[in-house]
Parts: C-alpha cells; structure tokens; sequence
C-alpha cells in the first residue's frame, strides 16, 4: 500500500533495470530522476526475451496494452544439437506458460521495448508522479557528507540530491564503485556476436524457411561454443546471440564489430542451416567480451543501493539478466512503497534481503550453463541429452518452475497487482 508522505529517489543509469525501477517507483507515488550518460536514452539494436517472471512483473506495472503492440511469441523453447540439428529437448512455452506461470514467454525488439518503459515513465496521465528523464548526465560523484540525502554529482558538476539513490548503472557501475563496493567484476573467457538477420531473406531461402514454420526461442548446444536465435518483430528479423571463446581482440576492446563471414566461420562444421541462417547478416555484427559478476550481497550502503548489472550482472546463459533487474525494480518498489522517509534504510535492506540470493543462484545458473551446453561429443553431452529428452524443466540446477515463478510479491499475480495500482 502506497503511504500519504512521498520522497525523492534519483537512479543512476537509465537502462531497462533503471527504467524499470523508475516506473515502478513512480506507481507507488515517488518523485524520480533518472541521470543517464547518453545523450539520448534507447538500447542496443538486439532481441530480448522475458520469462515469465519478468513478464508478470511488466504486466504488473500496467503495460500489457503496449507490450502486446510489440511482442512476438514463441511457441516452444527448443535445443538443437550442433551437427545435424537434431532436437534434443523441448519445452512448450505459448499458452503452457501462460496456464502454469499466470505470464507468458515474450520476444521483443530492445529498442520496442525500452521505449515502452520508458513512455510510461514520462506519461503525464500515468499514475504516480511522471518520472524527470536528465540525459547528458554521466555521474562521477557521490557526496554523502548528510548520509540521509546522498548527492548524485555529473561531470558538468550539477548536484542531485535526494532521499534515496540507486546505481542501476550497469556492469561497470560508476555508483558500485562510489560507494566502495567491492570489486567482483570477472572476465568469462568468451565473447557473444549479436546480429539481427533479415526476416525476409530466411524466408527466401529452403534452408533456412522452417524458422517460420513455428515461432520458438532456440538454442544450438555445441563443443566449446553454442548459438541462440528468435525472431522479433512478428519475424522481421532473426536475433541471434552466438556465443564462442573469446578473441584476444575482442577481450582487449570490449566491444568491436564484424563482419557476416566472421559469424559463419565461428561455427565451421556445424549443421548447413546455422550457416545458410548465419551467412545472410548484414556486415555491422556487433561482438563484445562477456563478463559478469561474482555473487555478492552487497548491495547496499545506508541510503545507496545497487539494481541490475550493477550488482548481479551475469552471463546471458540463462537470458534473465534484465528480467532479474526488473525482479529488483518490482521489490524496491514494494519495499520503499511501504515507508516514509524515515524508514528508508531498512525498506533498502529488506530489499537486499529478498533479492541477493535470489539473484544469486541465477548468477550461478547461468555459468553453469556455460559447461552444460558446450560438453564436448561424448559421454557427458550423451548422458545431458538423455536426460533432457525425458523431462524439461529447465538446464541447470535452477528448475524453469523456480526460475519463472519469481521472487514472491504482495500479490503480484500479473493483472490484479496492475489492477491494484491503477484504481
Ligand atoms: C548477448 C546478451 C543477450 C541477453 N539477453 C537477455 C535476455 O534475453 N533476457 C534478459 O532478461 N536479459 C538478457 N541479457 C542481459 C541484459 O541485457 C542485461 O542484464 C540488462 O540489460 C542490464 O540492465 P541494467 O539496466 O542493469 O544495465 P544497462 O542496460 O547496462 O544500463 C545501464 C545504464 O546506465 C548508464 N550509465 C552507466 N554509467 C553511468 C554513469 N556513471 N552515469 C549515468 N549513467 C550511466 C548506461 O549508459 C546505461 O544506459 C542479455 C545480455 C547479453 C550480453
């Protein structure tokens, strides 16, 4: 329940985590500022997918109207095998998930979705008081010399004070780092290529035609490296996300572009279809070094805290780095939603304290999907397949019924935690 006495809290970054947080904070009355370094907010042109714990928490904060504008949908999660593209396991997704996790599976354009976020964000008739956007605004300060109204300070020198502050500022947080966070930053030894492949021209091809036969999210397990791709945007485009040992050059400069054939010759030998798929990219694939966080808890100091990236950033292995940011904005919210100002602190580490672990296993899941995809033919990669041709429920030692049903919310189950904020 929204309390009468509103308060002041600026979040650091406004990526999907910040953003998330920002509306959600908004729709429990709070007056907000997102500082973003951009000079103008948007996200990378990529595909995104939202698990049902991340979907319900969307869904709560009122936006099923826009998302479903926006949304493609698979029907199925399946793994293919590396040599012949033989099905190893399958899982339906569509209206199964819908059923057992009250949320659906959803695909989408990056860009489609942040600007839905973030529309709600700044929308005059939204609930709660609209969000102030300051783009332009790298933060490279904290002054907290009055420990009750922590001061955000940007390059340009401007001061932002306010009662609460949240680094959502990524996996190099600025904010982390201010507040003398430890350093658990880890390089994972690989790099992920990103394209978005022309719907159109798979469609043109025999080869490549039965991506349309039935929408579903996929990924190729193969020795050392492995391959996801869906489509967005009702299939105007592929996204894929390979993912394959990391380039020297790439793990010096972080992020660095390539070309199509670069993308085809990393999955040399593998079934002729990745191929046909792979070579129909446009020269501007981006690849970037894949680093992550080792789990830590934390994730707060007095009246700064941490969200998203920032404090669990993980590798893309299990596709729930965002949404575990948007488990974050769903329980901040709740948590500060509760107190006056002069309960901050504590909201902050209750907060920590239903998030850390939680976030933490699918850390830990997601690096252990790192071996579990990319066995080597043999024993281990048979005795995975075996197993997963029998039952899936999930890859790792998180089951998908744990992973998808969230962290637990004061009734978040999808329409009526909406339907509690907008009456
Ligand atoms: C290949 C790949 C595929 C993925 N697929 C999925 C998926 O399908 N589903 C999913 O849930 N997750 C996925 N993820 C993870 C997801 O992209 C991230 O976890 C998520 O974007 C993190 O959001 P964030 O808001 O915490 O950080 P970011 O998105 O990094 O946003 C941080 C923001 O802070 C700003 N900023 C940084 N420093 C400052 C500063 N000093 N001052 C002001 N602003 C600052 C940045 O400009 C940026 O806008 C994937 C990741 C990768 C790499």
């Amino acid at each position: 329940m929204a309390l009468s006495q509103s308060f002041e809290i600026t979040v650091v970054g406004g990526g999907l985590g910040g953003l998330t947080a920002a509306l959600s904070l908004r729709q429990q009355g709070l007056r907000v500022t997102v500082l973003e370094q951009a000079p103008q907010l948007g996200e990378v042109g990529a595909g995104i997918q939202t698990a049902p714990n991340a979907s319900r928490i969307l869904l709560g904060l009122g936006l099923r109207r826009q998302l479903e504008a926006i949304r493609t949908e698979p029907l199925d999660q399946v793994r293919r095998r590396w040599q012949d593209g033989s099905i190893i396991g399958l899982t339906p997704l569509g209206r199964h998930v819908k059923d057992a996790f009250n949320a659906p599976y959803w695909h989408y354009h990056r860009a489609d979705l942040h600007r839905v976020i973030l529309d709600a964000c700044t929308d005059p008739a939204g609930p709660g008081p609209a969000v102030t956007i300051r783009t332009g605004s790298r933060v490279t300060a904290l002054d907290r010399s009055d420990p009750r109204r922590p001061v955000a300070v940007t390059e340009d020198g401007t001061r932002y004070a306010a009662d609460a502050l949240i680094g959502a500022d990524g996996v190099r947080s600025q904010v982390r780092d201010l507040m003398g966070a430890e350093d658990t930053l880890v390089f994972s030894g690989d790099m992920a290529f990103r394209a978005l492949i022309p719907g159109e021209l798979l469609r043109a091809d025999p080869a490549t035609r039965f991506l349309f036969d039935r929408f579903q999210s996929t990924i190729w397990y193969g020795p050392g490296r492995h391959l996801v791709h869906y489509l967005i945007r009702g299939g105007e485009y592929l996204n894929v996300v390979g993912c394959v040992p990391c380039t020297d050059e790439v793990a010096e400069q972080w992020t660095t572009t390539a070309s199509a054939g670069q993308l085809v010759d990393a999955y040399d030998g593998w079934d002729d279809r990745v191929s046909a798929m792979l070579a129909k990219a446009k020269d501007d694939v981006t690849c970037f070094a894949l680093y992550h966080r080792r789990p830590d808890p934390g994730w707060v100091d007095g009246r700064v805290a941490l969200l998203g990236d920032a404090c669990h950033a993980m590798l893309p292995y299990q596709a729930q780095g965002a949404s575990q940011a948007m488990e974050d904005a769903a329980v901040l919210a709740e948590e500060l939603g509760a107190v006056t100002a002069g309960g901050i602190e504590d909201a902050l580490q209750r907060y920590v304290h239903r998030r850390a672990k939680h976030a933490a296993m699918v850390q830990q899941a997601s690096l252990r999907n790192r071996t579990f995809y990319r066995y080597p033919d043999g024993s281990e990669q048979r005795a995975r397949d075996a197993a997963l041709a029998q039952s899936f429920d999930g890859e790792s030692d998180v089951s998908y019924d744990w992973l998808w049903s969230g962290t637990p919310l004061d009734g978040a189950d999808g329409e009526s935690f909406a339907y509690r904020h907008h009456r």
